[in-house]
């Protein structure tokens, strides 16, 4: 068993394509060079919320690829093998497999780290068993989305970044020597890749059963768009040219067949494996289509049950009112209120009279159109009566205010007595 840190094959950015010809992986030209390692291939596809492509290659230097990935919705991943031919893409393939084996179906992100965990075993395993070699190794950076969350675990040097509005963010802090001196503040993230020691990688699998993964969950949103690349990408093109190619990539496939171009065009002097995830669908349109349709079907209910007991209200008002009012030429009893509501009288004829509307004063007609209101069906009739003597009353008045006037001209006729004793009879 090798012991840590590990040291892979060395690697010079500067290396120029050894044909001297444009790099085979250019954007638009379908020909990688993708012959060896397991998942060593182009793959993409999609899900009713997620979109992926993934490529890997071969680089322009290496003579065989040690990186394998694993894209299999909801999970995906990417790992970075070494020890040499036969023997570092054994154990990425075998830590893409277990992966795939043993991540959660949902964004676990502890189950996910168990997983990569279980990956360790399996390549130390696989070294033990003669499946690959002694002292074999890789990396495992691996996601998990479901809805807007995404699980990550990772281990060594491979790295995850999320795009989120156009900004590019590492999520992965790489298990390397110079990550080490970065932290310490001793060089900057520049010098990092290009210092003689960078792939000098401080955990990694297949070497301490005792390993363990880093692992975080964080939001993702619609729009969003994961990378998940080999060191062959990240020590080859600077994060800001990762951004701008990831910005501008229509598509999740573009995305990686433009990636792994640029690694290319950079030298391509390690195998280059890259990821891309869009997320098309968080499912936080649907939570709050959801929410707003309880929310609607509340405050439908509430309206409902308001109107009913504005309605229940209203019932017993108009059937606890009474008033009087006008029925054709003659006064009349109503019970309920003089008005209508949709076209629905709230009134109903309870007594008709012979009281002609016409004997009574012009105020009281005027009211009476409008309906006097009364307490109760006794107090209708109350009323009632006192418009009977109040007519009574204005015809005897009448009578006596006509007797008078007839008697006055009569008195100037031949007999006056009659009328003068009609008069006082009335009296
Ligand atoms: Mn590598």
């Amino acid at each position: 068993m090798s012991s840590l840190p590990w040291h892979r094959l060395s690697r010079t950015k500067s290396t120029p394509s050894p044909t001297g010809q444009d790099p085979v992986n250019s954007p638009g030209h379908d020909d990688p060079q993708i012959t060896e390692g397991a998942g060593a291939q182009v793959r993409s596809g999609a899900t009713s919320n997620l979109s992926w492509a993934a490529r890997t290659d071969v680089g322009l230097v290496r003579s065989h690829n040690e990186d394998s990935f694993l894209a299999q919705a909801p999970t995906f991943a990417v790992s970075d093998g070494m020890g040499g031919h036969a023997a570092g893409e054994v154990a990425s393939a075998i830590a893409v497999t277990t992966i795939a084996e043993h991540a959660p179906s949902h964004a676990d992100d502890l189950l996910l780290g168990a997983a990569i965990e279980i990956a360790n075993t399996a390549v130390m395993e696989g070294a033990a068993t003669g499946k690959g070699k002694m002292g074999m190794g890789c990396t495992a950076s691996a996601v998990s989305i479901e809805q807007n969350k995404m699980a990550v675990a990772h281990v060594g040097d491979s790295r995850v970044y999320l795009l989120h509005n156009g900004a590019l963010v590492r999520l992965t802090h790489d298990h390397s020597y110079v990550e080490e001196l970065v932290d310490a503040g001793e060089i900057t993230a520049d010098e990092a890749r290009v210092h003689p020691s960078r792939s000098v990688i401080t955990r990694a699998l297949g070497s301490d059963p005792d390993m363990y993964a880093d692992h975080f969950t964080i939001d993702v949103f619609a729009g969003d768009r994961v990378v998940i690349c080999s060191d062959g990408l990240s020590s080859m093109v600077e994060d800001s040219q990762i951004e701008a190619i990831a910005v501008s990539s229509a598509t999740a496939q573009a995305a990686v067949d433009n990636l792994v171009a640029a690694a290319l065009q950079e030298g391509g002097s390690d195998n280059v494996t890259v990821v891309v995830v869009d997320i098309t669908d968080d499912g936080i349109i649907d939570q709050h289509r959801k929410r707003y349709l309880t929310r609607f079907a509340l405050i439908g209910a509430l309206i409902v049950g308001i109107v009913a007991a504005l309605f229940v209200a209203a019932s017993l008002f108009v059937s606890h009112s009474w008033y009087v009012g006008v029925n054709g030429d003659t006064v009349a009893i109503y019970h309920g209120v003089n008005a209508s509501l949709l076209g629905h009288d709230l009134y109903a004829l309870s007594q008709s009279t012979t009281v002609q509307l016409s004997d009574l004063p012009e105020a009281t007609q005027s009211n009476l159109q409008n309906g006097v209101v009364v307490a109760s069906e006794k107090e209708a009739e109350a009323t009632i009566e006192s418009y009977r003597e109040q007519i009574a009353a204005d015809k005897a008045h009448a009578q006596e205010i006509a007797d008078k006037s007839t008697a006055g001209t009569e008195t100037s006729t031949d007999n006056p007595a009659v009328p003068t004793n009609k008069t006082e009879g009335g009296d």
